[in-house]
């Protein structure tokens, strides 16, 4: 707390220092004003020309009446209200953490025990891998890009924001349940790439790995500071990304890392409860808001209606799919966030913390729930945003505004005033701190366990494939004899760790006494101290955040040319990535060139469409022409397609058919990525009934484990066929037969708009919580021994007498604590996991 309140200090003096200059008034010209000016209505050619409502004229003259159109968001929250909202969701994160490490401490009284004793990744249930996976698929740039192109293309917007966006999500429920069956002991998707493929082939995929973690942080800082600056006044920049590095450090480095799970529930249902507030304000205005112009989707529609898109819509309207920008944006999205799904190692780690079966389902519903974030927030706040500039009869902001992602902030002040500033602050926060410490953690660990566990110092140096790691013997060998191989027991049936983990548990103050274990012990400690650099390492890299803010913001990038440049950069991985786990016959020659070869023609072909626009590549156009629409298009399109097709073709060309033997010789290899601590065949032989072994690796053929998982492999493909196909192509054309919208249909879209966050939110909120609650009467169930029996009320009747409540709520304690440590320990990659 010391360290936060002095940094706190800092930051405070360095503010005291800064200067700053009054900005210009600034007045949209004649020219700009006249595309959106209009007084009829936009609607189908077959209508007719018809003037706009009286109700557009009322409000257009009401402004005039009052000074005239605003122009911009006014920076109205302190800076030292600011701090003390900093300050305050820094210590609400401190206080879950505390709270947590309490419950570890003195119900446990030794984090060690927990290691042996619980130590189950790939335990956790439907909801909680939802919530997780809503929690970090919701950048900031989702709450302001989707309102970014909800105000600049209309209804098509937010629907290709969230449509594209949802698909990977689903789709990655695929490649979970594929993972958990040729790989269920990796606990990164590199991990596997090294096992199949080996040394050179695996450090180009971390390079891309560390890209896809660079540019989701550069987009959060980039969307952070955009709303910092806009909304809290006398806010420097440098300020703000301080502001933020701090925010995300101080929650990962004050035992954030364990509270990650409980506050991504809080985060959730913020965001819930947010989208909720907004919905209701604009669409039935409650407080009878005189600021509000709308309150039905009747009036949206005539504001709406009334205002023209400039951005080659049909017609000019805004309530059309016919948007090429829109199209534009829906594919370029599409190709991006397959990038920063399949290539960001912070989905692998979720899948690998849920358990198979449930993982499918979670991936599926979270993709679902997630959905309603951008499309009914967006499509509320830039329906929003659109209604008011009409009904004020000029744009409330400028283009490089919008651009910024400035909509959301923007429709919140003026609709619900203070109260909404706050809302966004605390979102836009919440969001930083949740995906930008998971971001950090995902840097940090794959340098630790991918770079310097791998390369620079291993535990056994000259290790090879199929060799044990704590005897050095052959785990299998053909012609070897049973006595020649690796014997070596798992660390839970062992005795010397069991007397080990007894005697530390015992042991009070800081130091433990060494392991002893005479098996174990050295691995155990080579554990230990790479535990101790990932904390160095996370420190660093949250330090390393400050430059990056300031970087971005002192070459001017905004949120839509990073959110563009994404997929030329990372996506030509895509494919290879996904290869890596489906197909056997994928070659380590076809992978380099896949991602290698797809990522330079995507470059080039961008940079050779952007330089032939007006200025070419000239350092002063160089972000406006790069940032192009089609150069973005071509570029993205280029880097998919290019790293799936020389992906397909030179693995094809590299390698010959296989047969059934060989194929299966190959998944042997990524069935041997396994933690001699805690062997996968543990983890899973509740769910595969599993016969467990004397030593750690004997485990079952692969055709049983498919055998077991065949129906979640069935419902991962028909989920996901269905609805990329439902999102991709059915819905949106569909859409296509309507043209313009008029009232009825505009009317049946904000219904499903909302219906979807009502629906959505409900789930969010009562499922994680019901399913941990029902998970918690069954163990005490179980742990008691005792038959339920029923009281008449459907309600089990407790079979022990008061003197013995205690316990149980100390067991119940442990129940919560055991599970949190458990999807913590999956969700952070703990040492003991590797
Ligand atoms: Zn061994
Ligand atoms: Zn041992």
């Amino acid at each position: 707390m010391t360290k936060l309140a002095i940094l706190f200090l800092v930051v405070l003096l360095a503010q005291a220092h800064a200067q700053f200059e009054d900005p210009a008034p600034k007045r949209i010209p004649p020219a700009t004003l006249a595309k959106y000016y209009t007084d009829t209505i936009i609607q189908s050619e077959s209508i007719g020309i018809k003037q706009c409502t009286d109700r557009v004229f009322k409000e257009r003259q009401k402004t005039l009446a009052n000074g005239g159109p605003s122009l911009g968001v006014i920076p109205t929250v302190g800076l030292g209200m600011a701090m003390l909202l900093f300050l305050f969701v820094g210590l609400f994160a401190a206080g879950i953490a505390q709270a947590f490490q309490m419950v570890r401490k003195h119900v446990y009284h030794d984090a060690d025990n927990l290691d042996t004793a619980f130590d189950a990744g790939g335990k956790v249930s439907i909801g909680l891998t939802a919530t997780t996976i809503v929690s970090q698929w919701t950048w900031s740039a989702t709450l302001l890009q989707s309102s970014t192109v909800a105000s600049k293309y209309g209804i098509s917007g937010p629907y290709w924001y969230a449509g594209g966006a949802a698909i990977q999500i689903i789709l990655f429920a695929i490649l979970s349940i594929m993972l958990k069956t040729r790989a269920p002991g990796a606990k990164t998707f590199l991990q596997v790439i090294k096992a199949r493929f080996g040394k050179r082939t695996h450090l180009t995929f971390c390079c891309f790995a560390f890209f896809t973690n660079l540019i989701v942080m550069m987009s959060l800082t980039i969307a952070g500071t955009a709303v910092l600056n806009s909304l809290v006044k006398d806010l420097s920049p440098e300020l703000a990304a301080m502001l933020l590095a701090v925010v995300i450090g101080g929650y990962t480095l004050i035992g954030g890392l364990g509270a990650t799970f409980y506050v991504s529930y809080f985060n959730t249902a913020m965001i819930f409860v947010l989208i909720i507030m907004l919905i209701v304000e604009v669409f039935y205005n409650p407080g009878n808001n005189p600021e509000n112009p709308f309150g039905n989707s009747e009036a949206v529609f005539d504001f709406i209606s009334c205002w023209k898109a400039p951005d080659g819509n049909k017609n000019d309207s805004y309530l059309t799919f016919f948007s090429s920008g829109g199209l534009v944006f829906g594919i370029v999205n599409i190709v991006g966030n397959f990038g920063t799904v399949f290539c960001d190692q912070a989905y692998w780690q979720s899948s690998v913390a849920a358990k198979p079966l449930q993982g499918v389902w979670g991936f599926i519903l979270g993709g679902l729930t997630w959905f309603a974030i951008p499309f009914s927030l967006a499509t509320t706040m830039g329906m929003a945003y659109l209604g008011m500039s009409s009904a004020q009869g000029a744009p409330l902001l400028t283009d490089s505004d919008v651009a910024k992602g400035l909509a959301a902030p923007l429709v919140a002040q003026k609709l619900l005033g203070t109260t909404g500033e706050y809302a966004i602050l605390f979102l836009i926060l919440m969001a930083v701190m949740s995906t930008g410490s998971a971001e950090v953690i995902a840097v940090a660990s794959i340098l630790i366990y991918d770079v310097y566990q791998a390369y620079i110092q291993p535990f056994r140096p000259g290790l090879k494939s199929g060799q044990c790691i704590i005897c050095a013997k052959y785990i299998r060998f053909p012609g070897l004899e049973d006595s020649e191989l690796c014997q070596c027991p798992s660390a839970t049936g062992c005795e010397g760790c069991a007397t080990d983990t007894l005697k530390r548990s015992k042991a009070k103050g800081l130091v433990k006494p060494h392991y002893e274990c005479p098996i174990h012990k050295d691995y155990k400690e080579y554990q230990e101290q790479l535990l101790g650099y990932k904390n160095w390492c996370i420190v660093l890299c949250t330090f390393l955040s400050i430059p990056l803010c300031l970087f971005c913001w002192a070459v001017d990038l905004n949120l839509a040319w990073t959110y563009y440049f994404t997929g030329i950069l990372i996506a030509s991985s895509v494919v290879p990535i996904a290869l890596s786990i489906l197909w056997a016959r994928a070659t380590a020659l076809g992978m380099m060139s896949g991602v290698v070869g797809g990522c330079i023609c995507g470059i080039s072909s961008w940079l050779f469409y952007a330089s032939k626009y007006e200025g070419g590549l000239g350092a002063s156009v160089f972000v406006k022409n790069t940032g192009e629409e089609f150069p973005m298009l071509l570029g993205n399109m280029m880097s998919i397609s290019c790293g799936a097709l020389f992906a397909f073709v030179v693995s094809i060309l590299t390698r010959k058919s296989m047969t059934s033997e060989e194929v299966e010789a190959e998944w042997e290899k990524t069935r041997d990525i396994d933690n001699p601590l805690s062997p996968w065949v543990q983890v899973y032989k509740g769910e595969l009934q599993l016969e467990e072994g004397d030593r750690f690796h004997d485990r079952p053929p692969l055709d049983i484990v498919i055998r077991k998982f065949r129906a979640a492999k069935i419902t991962a493909y028909i989920a996901g066929l269905f609805f990329t196909a439902l999102f991709i192509c059915i819905w949106p054309g569909s859409m296509l037969s309507v043209g313009i919208f008029d009232l009825t249909q505009f009317n049946i879209w904000t219904i499903v708009s909302r219906g979807w966050a009502f629906i959505a939110a409900t789930f969010i909120v009562i499922v994680p919580f019901y399913q941990e609650h029902q998970l918690n009467k069954d163990l005490k169930i179980a742990e008691m021994g005792a038959i339920p029996q029923s009281n008449g009320n459907g309600h089990a009747k407790s079979p022990i007498g008061n003197s013995q409540k205690h316990v149980v709520i100390v067991r119940q304690l442990r129940t919560v604590a055991n599970r949190l440590i458990t999807s913590v320990k999956g969700s952070t990659n703990n040492s003991y996991d590797l």
